[in-house]
């Protein structure tokens, strides 16, 4: 263990929920951030795909330090002009119709299955029930840690939310057996790329396929996009790649660059489903949040932000196939634009600490996935600084437990 690291004071009054690394970080500047010994770090997890455009950006931190000179709160009983504004700029980019505000991916999950609860109550399904799939991860409410599929994240918090059928992904078969005569089924509920679960893609024909079948049975499509979305792929929506879109869609983690922020994006079959009264929260959709969201997407579009994840990941994609596909240990590189993930064949947890070790930031996910998902500023130049550092560690890593 390094000298900053055993410096980091232990936290006893706060509750006990992470496995976290002993760093406390202080400050960012673009995709570099100094932990409070003054070591430096490159960031490639961004916070987990939260911190879009990297750290202090020059032009996000004016705008939100003028917004927090204004207003930070009112409240929903009021107008909030910029939650039109960022509605707006959702609906254009998705080609969607209306959005709601929260403030996180869960509660933006947990929205969607009320407005497919709802879309089957309003048919006249009185015990709707929902798609979900292995190895899904939705969040930790009772609601989407029970359509989250990870036996993990559920233990301990039984009886589960009923209403859910799993299924295994890109598989249209199991799809159609696991839902045949069922008039219960209202929606189909899944992340483009599986983001907790290992950055697990569907694949593009299997996303149009499901859509069909979502036409066909007069289902819901909804699309988890928290972590896979805002131009995380080098689309706006992971799912624009197949050519499809969504009846739903949450959004949070990049929406904001690190405000906390969520939405949940409906097309016209589920834009008039909820009603005043039936759903709301506090925060949601509050002027420092959508203030947030108005700049992220404003200055990713000023800075074409979108080309950049498309061209910078597939560069460092080809960097890291090129050193390891192949390899003994290596099992697959997948996933696209700034969203990669480098499977091995074992266990790889340890991986975190060494990279942070080295000035990397980044995270270990499902066990054996390495997981990149670096601000959407990133260079050509760090990407490369990336491999340089990562290569090596995974090289030592395979070679000790060949
Ligand atoms: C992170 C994540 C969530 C949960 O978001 P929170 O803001 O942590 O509640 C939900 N779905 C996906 C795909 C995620 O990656």
């Amino acid at each position: 263990m390094n000298a900053a690291a055993t410096a980091v004071p232990s936290s006893p009054h706060v509750m006990n929920t992470y496995g976290r690394l002993p760093i406390a970080m202080s400050h960012g500047r673009g995709c570099r951030v100094w932990d409070v010994n003054g070591k430096e770090y490159l960031d490639a997890l961004a916070g987990i795909a939260v911190n879009t455009l990297g750290h202090a950006h020059p032009k996000l931190v004016p705008a939100l330090q003028d917004q927090v000179a204004k207003l930070i709160h009112s409240s929903n009983y009021y107008h909030v002009p910029n939650q039109e504004v960022l509605a707006r700029m959702l609906v254009e980019r998705s080609g969607m119709t209306n959005v709601f505000f929260c403030s996180s991916g869960l509660e933006a999950n947990e929205a969607a299955l009320k407005l497919a609860r709802k879309y089957g109550h309003d048919k006249g399904i009185e015990r709707p029930e929902i798609v979900v799939y292995e190895k899904a991860f939705h969040g930790r409410s009772i609601a989407t840690l029970s359509a989250t599929g990870n036996p993990k994240v559920q233990a301990g918090f039984g009886p589960l939310v009923e209403g859910f059928i799993r299924v295994p992904l890109n598989d249209i078969e199991a799809l159609k057996k696991a839902t045949v005569g069922n008039p219960n089924v209202v929606a189909v509920f899944f992340e483009t790329i599986q983001g907790e679960g290992g950055v697990n893609p569907m694949r593009a024909q299997y996303l149009q396929e499901v859509r069909a079948l979502c036409d066909a049975q007069d289902w819901l499509l909804m699309i988890d996009e928290v972590q896979c979305g805002m131009g995380r792929t080098g689309k706006w929506f992971a799912h624009q790649w197949a050519g499809i879109q969504p009846d739903v869609m949450p959004l949070a983690k990049g929406l904001g660059s690190g405000v906390p922020i969520g939405a949940v994006v409906a097309g016209p079959k589920a834009a008039n489903i909820f009603q005043p009264g039936n759903h709301g929260t506090t925060f949601g959709g509050n002027p420092l949040a959508m203030r947030a969201g108005v700049e992220t997407i404003r200055i990713m579009e000023e800075e074409g932000l979108l080309e950049n994840a498309a061209t910078v990941g597939a560069h460092l994609r080809g960097r890291l196939e090129a050193a390891l596909l192949g390899k003994p240990g290596v099992k697959d590189i997948r996933g696209q634009g700034l969203m990669l993930g480098i499977e091995l064949d074992k266990p790889c947890g340890v991986i975190t600490q060494r990279a942070a070790d080295a000035g990397l930031l980044l995270s270990v996910t499902a066990d054996s996935v390495i997981r990149l998902v670096p601000p959407l500023i990133m260079t050509t130049a760090e990407a490369d600084e990336v491999a340089a550092i990562l290569l090596p560690i995974i090289a030592a890593f395979l070679a000790e437990n060949a």
